[in-house]
């Protein structure tokens, strides 16, 4: 077990994770993995469905490790990048409700070069200020690097090549939106459990072409 760590993410987005990988994999599959973490099974470790900011990224970090034990770094990527997605999908309402609506509204006729980074920056703004996430991001001319400073998915891990594959989906599935409907090819540069000081996806200004 990692111990305890003093920050935390909102309930409502670990248990958005836990029951995606539920759907995946089955309450005993789950459960077979959590065994293996040293966690409580998923009925147990389940938060509750509000955004109190009350779930130890130790924790996170332990069911994240777990999958990754249990699958081999190719499964546990595929199953948590999904987990991501849901993550977004789900968490996508509060988005529209409190500040996109307008520009969810208007659809094609604000142009991606103003959406996207207004749309990166509002994520990262909601992250910092709801969880013990820090994260920013910047523009480093033909692409945006979204960073974050302090990752639950890495906390007390060391781990060979950058695996924080829930935020790598989180961000398709937020670009897919905003760009109403493309692809972008996203990837992590570094990661705090490779050694490096925060965790860094590129984020392309522009989507992969369709052909
Ligand atoms: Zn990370």
């Amino acid at each position: 077990m990692i111990e305890k760590s003093g920050f935390h993410v909102p309930n409502r987005i670990a248990r958005y994770m836990i029951v995606t990988l539920q759907d995946l994999m089955g309450e005993n599959g789950l459960n077979a993995v959590l065994r293996r973490g040293g966690l409580p099974d998923f009925q147990t470790i389940l938060p509750a469905d509000d955004m109190q900011n009350a779930f130890d990224f130790a924790d996170y970090s332990a069911i994240c490790a777990a999958v990754a034990d249990t699958y081999g770094p190719r499964g546990a990527k595929v199953f948590m990048i999904r987990a991501g997605k849901a993550g977004f999908l789900n968490g996508i309402q509060s988005f529209l409700d409190n500040y996109g609506a307008s520009i969810a509204a208007t659809g094609k006729l604000v142009p991606l070069s103003f959406k996207l980074p207004l749309f990166l920056r509002w994520i990262s703004k909601t992250y910092t200020e709801s969880s013990d996430r820090v994260i920013s991001v910047k523009d480093m001319g033909d692409h945006y690097l979204y960073i974050n400073h302090r990752c639950p998915v890495c906390w007390g891990r060391k781990v060979t090549a950058p695996d924080c594959h829930i935020t790598l989906g989180f961000l398709q599935e937020a670009t897919h939106f905003i760009s109403m409907g493309s692809n972008f090819h996203i990837h992590q540069v570094s990661s705090i459990a490779a050694g490096d000081k925060s965790c860094d996806f590129v984020v392309p200004k522009h989507p992969v072409q369709n052909t």
